[in-house]
């Protein structure tokens, strides 16, 4: 599948009064034409960094990028001046936020929003814009959109909101869109109308999309590739099925034991995570999940797991897949003390 997006050992720090954090250590991932990649992971993990990175949405600074490349339709974003940038933030690539109400402007009627859009992107006239504003509030199932394109976002309920703010991300029919958490603040109905509403605008636009979330039911149901990201790192990548079915790092396998599933019966308890992910001041040298990881062996606090290949595309960063492992999930030889 030809790509649309690589990232390639991307670094990304924040210099605070304490010192250094380095929220997103080394990361490299893929993104294919009409492919949904879901970033999943606990708070703080990385995902959103991750994602504000590639839109160079960062404050910088505090934020500032220690090396790697963004590599969008065969430019490197890293590269690219503010002004370049503004060009395809909108146009070519397009993120839809938690709260739609702070990226909708409070003061300005929502048809203006999306008509400006349209003007500066798609160089339309005010009419033309009105017209294709009213078409996209329709497509997202916005009712009465004539009369809506008057009001303010206040006048919308959060999941009216979190409609106009699709429209108004896929307005310019970008070939990405990033959706950071589009749904966490939203009632599970309201949930699932968005979800579908994503994915047929996906298909009618052929549009790919990368989405952040730490919910895994909109991951099965929403994405073809899963990266799940711990403490800035990956680790573990492979398709919905391969990460859902066989998951191989012991994060990944808590983090699924950790939901609860309709087929549970009553004795079954949800399996929490115990502990909490390193502190991004001073990184581990091993691996980050370390602490937390009841396989762990003395290797692994001191050296970081390279990727192994379970299958095509699945990749797993833990020492437990290299073939001299003392034992293999087991708490046997070479455990930690
Ligand atoms: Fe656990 Fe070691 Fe694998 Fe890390 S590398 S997940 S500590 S077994």
């Amino acid at each position: 599948m030809e790509n649309i997006l690589e990232i390639n050992n991307l670094q990304v720090s924040f210099r605070t009064f304490f010192g250094e954090v380095e929220a997103v250590r080394d990361i490299s991932l893929k993104v294919g034409k009409k492919e949904t990649v879901a970033i999943v992971g606990e708070s703080g993990c990385g995902k959103s960094v991750t994602a504000s990175s590639i839109m160079q949405l960062l404050p910088m600074p505090p934020a500032f990028f220690k090396g790697g490349e963004i590599i969008f339709e065969g430019e490197n974003l890293l590269g690219k001046t503010e002004k370049e940038m503004q060009d395809i933030r909108g146009n070519k690539i397009s993120m839809i936020f938690q709260d739609p109400m702070t990226s909708l402007n409070p003061t300005m009627k929502i048809g203006k929003q999306i008509v400006e859009s349209l003007m500066k992107h798609e160089k339309m006239t005010g009419k033309e814009a009105k017209e294709k504003a009213i078409e996209m509030l329709n497509l997202v199932s916005v009712p009465q959109p004539k009369k809506r394109i008057e009001q303010y976002p206040f006048e919308f309920s959060g999941g009216m909101r979190q409609r106009v703010m699709i429209a108004l991300a896929m307005i310019c029919n970008p070939k990405l869109l990033i959706a950071d958490e589009p749904t966490t603040a939203l009632d599970v109905t309201v949930q699932a109308q968005i979800l579908e509403l994503m994915k047929r605008i996906q298909d009618s636009l052929g549009m790919s999309i990368i989405l952040i979330t730490h919910d895994l039911g909109v991951v099965a149901d929403m994405s073809d590739r899963v990266v799940v990201m711990y403490a800035g790192q990956i680790a573990e990548q492979g398709t919905t099925n391969d990460i859902f079915k066989t998951p191989n790092h012991p994060y990944t396998i808590k983090l699924l034991s950790s939901v609860p599933r309709l087929d549970m019966n009553r004795e079954e308890l949800l399996h929490a995570i115990h502990g909490t992910p390193p502190d991004l001041y001073i990184p581990p040298k091993g691996c980050s999940f370390y602490d937390r990881c009841s396989e762990a062996m003395v290797v692994c606090k001191e050296h970081l797991p390279e990727f192994a290949k379970i299958n095509d595309g699945h990749l797993s960063r833990c020492w437990l897949n290299h073939p001299m492992a003392v034992s293999k999930r087991s708490t046997e030889g070479g455990k930690k003390e």
